[in-house]
Formats: structure tokens, C-alpha cells, sequence
């Protein structure tokens, strides 16, 4: 019984590790069609419920294809250098570059840009299912690389004695503050280069890495271990945690880091679509047949067997 008790928990905290957390890959992919143009807006509205629903599938897709842990991060401490060599579409990679030691760094820059011509095609055929799924994925995959604690291979603190710190940041904040951020991020912009495009959304996330570490060692500084953690109720279940009062200390000390970073995935979602709806030639969306969610869009969440970097 003690035993199944610790599996349950650690599926849960598992569980409570995706990336951005269910709460925020919805919040930031429901947001972009509020910015979107007359053109493009209705159809996207008419679908918000699949395109909230679908944002976290990315996340699912994990626990059964071990080739989806990869896409959601690149740990841009383990480059020894970046050169502009990396700076192109995954098909145009050098070839002398091992695939395999990408992979295992993380492609998060390339997902996005493959994610792109994904979507530019379903605009191009028309197709809305097709649509709805690759936007939905985009939004996810673009999200994960405003996350700064994506782009290291210290992503939960394991490596600098703070263990905890990546739901920490992008799942108990948002889940508490969100309500609180100003999310209309205004018109997109058209992106003429996505894979360069990606790689400053990772860079800028990288530069931040700092601060998300370093502040959480301060607040920590300044408070006794039994302040910092506290038993705190998740998923109906009672789990020790950064307390309440660390998270609203930790939250004021990043100064607006973590709405900033979510204004930015929107924008950058945003700016995506639209710039795919522009690239397949602007089709004509309002005729097109209403979209379902049928089975093979909705993957069922097997939370047990999660495959590659919890993340
Ligand atoms: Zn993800």
C-alpha cells in the first residue's frame, strides 16, 4: 500500500513537471486568436475549444513516441559553441553534424520550424483538422522556448542543489499569478525566417537562466527551510512543495520575468499562424467544414510510462 502511495506520487509530480503546466500551454494557446486579423480571427475562434484542448498533446505525445522528448527543449550549455550553422531548417543541417548528438541536446528551434511547414500545408489544403492540430502543436513547441529553463540540461536544478525549481517556475507561478498578467499581446508580426526566428526565442530565454537561478537561491537565503516548503494540496493530493509564501516572494523577486515570458510565447504563437495563413497565399477560411475532435486527435494521457526527460 505504502508503495503504490509513492508510485501515485510520483506520477503526480511527474506529472506536474510538463512543460509550462497543462494551465499555461492552454492560457498561452487560447490567447493568440484574440490578436489575430478579421481574416483568419473567426475561424480560430470557432475552434478555441480544440485549440486549448490540443495544446497540451505535445506533452502527451511523450509518454508513448520516445521521439517526442526531444522536441521540447535544446540545452544550450552542452554546444561548446553555436554557430550560425545551426541556424537552419533540420533538413539543411550539416551532415557531418551527428544526428544523434542533436537529438540528444534537444531540437526545439527546428521542431518549430518543422511544426511551421506542417501548418503552412494543412492552410494550403484547407484541411482544418490538419489545421488545428499542427497550430495547436506550434503554440506548444513555441511556448517551450520562451521557457529559460528549457534551454539547459540543469532543467530541474539537479544540478545546483535546487531540485524543484522547473515546475517551480513554469507551472506553481503561472497556476498562481496568471490572473493577474495583462495577456492581449496586440497584432502579429510576419515572420519571414522561423528557424531563426525560434533560435532568438531560445537565446533570449537562455540569457534569463541566471536570474531564475540565482534569485531562487536568495529567496531561499532569506528564509528557513520550514517557511520555504510546505505541504501543499495538487491534484487533491498532499505533496511537499515551495510554500505558498516562497512562491509569492520568489514571484516578486523575478519582476514580471514569468508574464513576460508568456506575453512572448503568445505573441510569437500568434505571429506564427499568421505568418503560415500568409505564406500558403491567404486562403479563404469560412467555408470550411466544421472540425470535430475525433479519436485520432485526442491521445489518451498514459501517464506511466513516460518516455525520455521529464519535462
Ligand atoms: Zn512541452
Amino acid at each position: 500500500m505504502k508503495m503504490l502511495f509513492a508510485a501515485v506520487l510520483l506520477i503526480i509530480f511527474a506529472a506536474s513537471l510538463q512543460s509550462w503546466g497543462f494551465f499555461a500551454h492552454r492560457t498561452i494557446n487560447k490567447h493568440p486568436t484574440y490578436s489575430l486579423p478579421a481574416d483568419l480571427a473567426p475561424f480560430f475562434i470557432k475552434q478555441l475549444y480544440a485549440i486549448t484542448e490540443k495544446a497540451i498533446n505535445a506533452d502527451k505525445r511523450v509518454y508513448i513516441n520516445s521521439a517526442e522528448s526531444t522536441r521540447h527543449f535544446i540545452d544550450l550549455d552542452r554546444y561548446e559553441q553555436l554557430s550560425d550553422s545551426l541556424v537552419v531548417p533540420w533538413f539543411k543541417l550539416n551532415k557531418r553534424l551527428r544526428q544523434h548528438d542533436i537529438l540528444k541536446r534537444g531540437i526545439v528551434p527546428w521542431q518549430i520550424d518543422l511544426t511551421y511547414r506542417k501548418l503552412l500545408k494543412a492552410f494550403h489544403q484547407k484541411n482544418a483538422q490538419a489545421i488545428i492540430r499542427h497550430a495547436a502543436d506550434l503554440g506548444h513547441y513555441a511556448s517551450d522556448a520562451h521557457v529559460p529553463l528549457h534551454t539547459t540540461s540543469n532543467y530541474n536544478g539537479q544540478l545546483s542543489g535546487q531540485v524543484g525549481i522547473h515546475a517551480l517556475w513554469e507551472t506553481r507561478l503561472p497556476e498562481r499569478f496568471m490572473h493577474s498578467y495583462d495577456l492581449y499581446v496586440g497584432k502579429p508580426v510576419y515572420i519571414d525566417n522561423v528557424v531563426e526566428f525560434a533560435w532568438n526565442a531560445v537565446h533570449e530565454s537562455h540569457a534569463l537562466l541566471d536570474s531564475v537561478f540565482d534569485l531562487e537561491k536568495k529567496v531561499s537565503a532569506s528564509m528557513s527551510h520550514r517557511m520555504k516548503k510546505s505541504y501543499v494540496l495538487r491534484n487533491n493530493i498532499l505533496m511537499l512543495n515551495y510554500s505558498d509564501e516562497f512562491c509569492e516572494r520568489y514571484h516578486e523577486a523575478l519582476n514580471g520575468m514569468v508574464e513576460r515570458r508568456i506575453r512572448k510565447a503568445i505573441h510569437a504563437t500568434a505571429s506564427l499562424w499568421y505568418s503560415a495563413w500568409i505564406d500558403a497565399g491567404q486562403p479563404g477560411l469560412s467555408k470550411l467544414a466544421p472540425f470535430e475532435i475525433n479519436k485520432k486527435d485526442s491521445i489518451p494521457y498514459q501517464r506511466l510510462s513516460r518516455k525520455g526527460r521529464e519535462e
